[in-house]
């Protein structure tokens, strides 16, 4: 079953002389349970791509469908909900909020959007993520590593269907990113989730389902 589909997709940035073709045409398909890998050189367009299909920014022409949903249709605040509902975005600044406990980070999508959270699931997420012991800690307590098991559980608190993950292991070192990736795909296999991740990290690219490269705005392979 297709979870997320592209159609023309196409960013261009800026204006006139300064304009930058970030993504041209781009036509992909992802089937629920996917674990799919984003590969290509630096400034290719691999961050604009999934930025475009979490609905973090509006594409200049062509559509993404999510579930059904043509989300660029969405107006801006049903936009934010089904986003909050559906995907879990891991950035690679993890983007905690600071003066928040562990626990407060992981709950927040839950609390903005009024609903209880699932403390069996909490549970579960936090032991799997090695999260347990620092529940009331606050981030900047945390190694970087930890910080960024913060953010995947933060992005996973919600169960969204779709989990978008943009360089989740940039900042850590070898050992820590194998961990990391196997955490996601744990979650993604055992709640049966749909995964799109950009990395470099060739290891980690060929423990995917399936690579898509890009270069220069468009899928190479
Ligand atoms: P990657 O994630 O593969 O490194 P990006 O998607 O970040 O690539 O960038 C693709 C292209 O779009 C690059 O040429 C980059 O300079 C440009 N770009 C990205 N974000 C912006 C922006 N906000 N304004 C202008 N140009 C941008
Ligand atoms: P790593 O090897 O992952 O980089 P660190 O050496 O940064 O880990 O941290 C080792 C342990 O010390 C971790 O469990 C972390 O939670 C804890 N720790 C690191 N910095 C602090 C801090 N400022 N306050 C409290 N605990 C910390």
């Amino acid at each position: 079953m297709k979870v997320i589909e592209t159609k023309n997709l196409g960013k261009v940035y800026g204006k006139s002389e300064n304009k930058v073709v970030a993504l041209d045409n781009i036509n992909m398909n992802v089937e629920k349970g996917e674990f799919v890998a984003i590969i290509g050189a630096s400034g290719s367009g691999k961050s604009t791509l999934l930025h475009q299909i979490g609905g973090v920014d509006k594409p200049t022409s062509g559509q993404v469908i999510i579930d059904d949903t043509d989300i660029y249709k969405l107006n801006e605040s049903k936009l934010a909900i089904f986003r909050r509902r559906k995907i879990g975005f891991i950035f690679q600044s993890f983007n905690l909020i600071p003066v928040l406990s562990v626990e407060e980070n992981i709950k927040m999508p839950a609390l903005l959007d009024h609903r209880t959270v699932d403390e069996e699931y909490f549970n579960d997420l936090v032991k799997t993520l090695g999260l347990k012991e620092r529940l009331n800690h606050l981030p900047s307590e945390l190694s970087g590593g930890q910080q960024q098991r913060v953010a995947i559980a933060r992005a996973l608190i919600n169960k969204p269907s779709i989990v978008l993950a943009d360089e989740p292991t940039g900042n850590l070192d070898s050992e820590n990113s194998k961990e990391i990736i196997e955490m996601i795909k744990y979650s993604v296999k055992k709640y049966n989730q749909t995964a799109i991740v950009i990395t470099h990290d060739l290891n980690i690219a060929e423990n995917a389902d399936r690579i898509i490269k890009i270069k220069d705005g468009r899928i190479v392979e």
